[in-house]
């Protein structure tokens, strides 16, 4: 066997894509609060809310297991009925659009644009009808949406707006936070995202009655503060005022997205590092590389997605994949545009042709591994396995 044609890395030291940053701090707090007792919702979620809170200046932060939940209680309290349409991006993981219909409302899809890889709001307008009633707009791979223009269409048409921001934690448009502009923000702490609780997601909101209505929603429907009742303030009976879901988080997350937040910022540096080292590393080979970075805007460093145009490399981009992982470096596929999956098609008769933009992206799009815990060596090893591929 020739040298190069063993891979970068072994079996052994295969880079997993998205592997998180995990530090003593975090493991220490689980273990106190193992030892604790209070493994549950309790005074470490309350903690991690208010941390979040401050961290984007929202008024409320409302924790819960997952990102998916976020958005399902964040249509459930916005009050959408059967039949009221929610404008999404065809380029976003399938949970977005899968949140609408389990609400009870009927996702729509508004193409991207294909530089930004954003909802592009002159598509949003083409979709709006009668009886649509809210947008829900992704930050893709950490780039902030074009605000203006969908804060523009919510108002004209009295939309609630939702952002997903499952990649968007430092995310910045014009001076602002993302998650901030619309009703609801929506965060993501799923182990492959920038602050990570293994399974974890979050609703920022500055109205009173919307966080109170998600944190009755997100506890079986039971009257705010029901996690008092353990405390030792006497016995305390519950009430229960609707039919909630079961979707709380638990102070061992919390344990783990107090001390990742409080890093947050050292992370997106790292994360900054490594883009620009792809960026300046991957610049001559015939890849499409992530647009640049508009200047009044923050980009949350996410998700570094290259396109792979087989009549510019020679190779597929299924082969592109395929080689990526023979070479020891786990890749990722963000996302085959919503109307290439069957059951979409089925139930909506969607098909990847009215979407262009999403699908020619969703076909060629590759994520490297883009994470703050990824050494000197790993981003040479990843930037050696891309020129092997595409050799
Ligand atoms: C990860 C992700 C979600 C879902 O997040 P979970 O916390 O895993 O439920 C939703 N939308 C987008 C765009 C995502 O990337």
């Amino acid at each position: 066997m020739t040298k190069t044609s063993m891979p970068v890395r072994s079996k052994e030291r295969f880079l997993v894509f998205g592997s998180p940053a995990i530090e003593d701090q975090e493991i220490q707090e689980v273990i106190a609060t193992m030892k604790s007792g209070w493994l549950g919702t309790g005074p470490k979620v309350a903690q991690f809310e208010r941390d979040m809170a401050a961290y984007k200046g929202s008024k409320h932060a409302a924790a819960v297991n997952s990102c998916t939940a976020a958005l399902h209680l964040s249509i459930v309290a916005a009050g959408l009925k059967p039949g009221d349409e929610v404008i999404t991006t065809p380029l976003t993981f399938c949970a977005s659009v899968n949140a609408i219909i389990h609400a009870g409302a009927t996702p729509v899809l508004a193409d991207v644009d294909p530089v930004t890889m954003n909802i592009d709001p002159e598509q949003v307008r083409a979709k709006i009808t009668p009886r649509t009633r809210a947008l829900m707009p992704v930050h893709f791979a950490g780039r902030a949406c074009d605000m203006d223009a969908l804060c523009a269409i919510a108002r004209k048409h009295d939309l609630v707006l939702i952002e997903d921001c499952a990649h968007a934690i430092e995310t910045e448009y014009k001076g602002r936070k993302a998650g901030t502009f619309g009703d609801f923000g929506c965060l993501s702490f799923y182990v492959t995202k920038n602050v990570v609780t293994g399974e974890g997601g979050m609703v920022l909101t500055n109205s009173d009655a919307h966080a109170a209505r998600i944190k009755t929603l997100a506890l079986h429907g039971m009257s705010k503060d029901a996690w008092k009742r353990f405390g030792d303030e006497g016995f305390k009976h519950y009430q229960v005022v609707e039919a909630g879901f079961k979707y709380n988080m638990m102070d061992l997350q919390a344990a783990i997205g107090i001390h990742q937040l409080a890093r947050v910022e050292p992370y997106w540096k790292k994360r900054e590092q490594v883009w620009q080292r792809y960026n300046a590393a991957l610049g001559n080979l015939p890849l499409e590389l992530p647009a640049s970075i508009e200047p009044e805007n923050r980009h949350s460093y996410h998700l570094y997605t290259v396109l792979v145009d087989e009549t510019r490399t020679g190779v597929t981009r299924d082969t592109f994949l395929d080689g990526m992982t023979g070479q020891g470096i786990g890749v990722g596929v963000h996302y085959l545009s919503i109307p290439e999956h069957p059951f979409y098609q089925e139930t909506f008769d969607w098909r990847p042709e009215d979407y262009p933009h999403a699908t020619r992206i969703g076909r060629q799009t590759v994520s490297l591994p883009l994470s703050a815990k990824l050494t000197d060596q790993d981003v040479q090893d990843v930037v050696t396995a891309v020129e092997r591929v595409l050799a």
